[in-house]
């Protein structure tokens, strides 16, 4: 396999564990990291290709990063042609930005019953766009790859170690099933560079 500069995704954890450690209030996170996580979709070709690889039965999630302290995580959501999550929700701020592709979010609320009901328009994230979620700002959404014939992949950083947090599928019986996300990947890219 050819070597891929990974510097890129480097810089970026650097900055980000940097404006973490500031103990920023939510907003301001979503905010300065929001400007990190944009001009790293903004070019491509950083990310090393296991951890871009579609599974032809359902998306992947691979981890790009932990911060040791779980100030944040970094993850490759890697779309399949057609892929769709559930309904979910995340319990923390997240960020996501288009690398390759486009997809498509709805938002959910719920309503008095607690079952999640559709909430304005769906919006379509093309290629170096950023969106947010939280559960200040709306947390609940189904998100699909905009495409059913090429693969789509977006960087995805959240205010936790996401694939360990608890949280919550909205199936649409409306009954809430608790998940926890893990990771695909058996091992983190190498941010350091190819041996000399
Ligand atoms: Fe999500």
């Amino acid at each position: 396999m050819p070597d891929i500069n990974t510097t890129p995704l480097r810089d970026f954890i650097v900055a980000t564990t940097a404006v973490l450690r500031e103990q920023p209030d939510e907003a301001q996170a979503l905010d300065r990291v929001g400007t990190l996580l944009s001009a790293l979709v903004a070019h491509d070709g950083w990310l090393p290709d296991d951890l871009a690889a579609p599974d032809p039965a359902r998306y992947r999630q691979y981890l790009l990063h932990a911060d040791p302290q779980g100030l944040f995580s970094v993850v490759s959501f890697v779309w399949g042609p057609g892929q769709s999550t559930p309904v979910h929700d995340h319990t923390v701020w997240g960020l996501i930005g288009m690398l390759r592709g486009e997809e498509v979010s709805q938002p959910y609320g719920l309503d008095a019953q607690g079952h999640a009901v559709p909430q304005g328009q769906p919006s379509k994230l093309t290629q170096g766009a950023v969106e947010a979620v939280s559960p200040r700002i709306g947390d609940i959404h189904r998100v699909a790859n905009a495409f059913d014939d090429r693969v789509s992949i977006s960087i995805h950083v959240y205010g936790a170690n996401i694939g360990t947090v608890h949280r919550h599928v909205y199936a649409q019986d409306g009954t809430v099933k608790p998940f926890v996300s893990g990771y695909s990947n058996t091992s983190l890219p190498n941010l350091w560079g190819a041996a000399a």
